[in-house]
Order: C-alpha cells, then structure tokens, then sequence
C-alpha cells in the first residue's frame, strides 16, 4: 500500500503551519518549523503572491498531509464524500476521521497518524472482532476497534496504557482503557473535527 515516505517535517514547511506529523518533536524547540519558519528548497525564502487556484491546491495539500493520504486515495474519499447526502467537504473531513489509522491515533494509542498507519499495518488491532491491517479501513457507528491480546501486553502498548490517563478523547468515541477496547458512538459531526483544514477551499479545488 502506497504511501509518503519522504521527511514528514518538509511538508509543514512546505504549508507553513505545523501540522503535527511527529508526535512529541512537534511540541518542542527541535521542530523544523520552528527552526525554519520559510518553505523548503533553494527559492523557499522567496516572497510569492498566492493565486485563488493556489490557495486551492494548498489546502487539498493540507489534507493530504495531515491524515497521510495519497492523491489516488485521497479523491476516493472525496469522490465517496460526493456520493453521500450532506455537505460534500463535512463529508470528506467525515470519511477521513473514519479511518482506522486517525482512529487510533485519537484513541491516543499512537503519538502521530504516521505511527497510527504503522501499528495498523502491523497487525496490531482488530476491527469488529477481525484482525485487520487495512489504515483506510473506514469505521462506522456501533464498530469495535481493539488491541489484540498478544499485543496488549508489549512494551509499546504498556506505555501507551500509561500515557492514556493523559489524553483527551473525542466525544465521538468511547475508550475502555483497561481492556484496551473502543467503540464508535456516533459518525464525527464538523464540530467535533478538531483540524485547521478549511474543507471549503478542498471542495472547491476538484470542482474547477
Ligand atoms: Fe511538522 Fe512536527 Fe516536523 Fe514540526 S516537528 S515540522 S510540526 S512534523
């Protein structure tokens, strides 16, 4: 399965907004944005007007960025967010958030998407009893995601447990930290998004 596997911290760059590929690095006085707070390559320091059509592709970029997808899969979403009755771009921010990767990074189960993306393809969880090793698995109201017992008792997953009691949840998923199980109460609403991605702009840029 494809993805970027260039360095995660030219993408912030590259946006000028630090969109939190890292982890921990992204809090501290190490993260390249900090340090280089101008786009990456030769030219980067340079001063450019932005057109409408950039501002456009600079947001689909964003978001590609931010959840880790790849453009083939990227307009899968957004083709399925056309599909589905509602406003497309809540639709699209909706779709990405349902995927299994970004679900268990909000579980907090994992420091970034990027490393949420890896414990998936690792065989560590099961979606609905099944072991799955699918990141673009797409969740849905009522699933169960779970660690799977041989992996619970790890050194990754004790420290995980540990680290738990320290992040917040969205409402939108139900953790039981102990058995190291998740339900999904409910499809994410726009408001319980937490992103500076500004779906509009996405919507916008494939439908030019
Ligand atoms: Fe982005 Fe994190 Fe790298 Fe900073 S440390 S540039 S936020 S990935």
């Amino acid at each position: 399965m494809a993805r970027y596997t260039g360095p995660a911290c030219r993408q912030c760059r590259r946006q000028g907004i630090k969109l939190f590929l890292k982890g921990e690095r992204c809090f501290g006085a190490k993260c390249a944005v900090e340090r280089r707070s101008y786009a990456p390559g030769d030219h980067g320091q340079r001063r450019r007007k932005t057109s409408e059509f950039g501002a456009q592709l600079r947001e689909k970029q964003k978001a590609r960025s931010t959840y880790g997808v790849l453009e083939q899969q990227f307009r899968k979403h957004f083709e399925e967010a056309e599909r589905r009755t509602g406003i497309t771009g809540e639709n699209l921010l909706q779709i990405l958030e349902c995927r299994l990767d970004n679900v268990v990074y909000r579980l907090g189960l994992a420091e970034s998407r990027r490393q949420a993306r890896q414990l998936v393809r690792h065989g560590h969880f099961a979606l609905n009893g099944r072991k799955t090793n699918i990141p673009s698995a797409l969740v849905r109201p009522g699933d169960a995601v779970a660690v799977l017992p041989g992996s619970r008792d790890t050194e990754y997953f004790k420290t995980a447990r540990e680290a738990l009691s320290k992040k917040s949840v969205p409402t939108w998923l139900e953790l039981d930290p102990e058995q190291f199980t998740a339900r999904v109460a409910a499809l994410p609403t726009r408001q319980q998004i937490e992103t500076n991605i500004n779906e509009a702009l996405v919507v916008e840029f494939y439908s030019r």
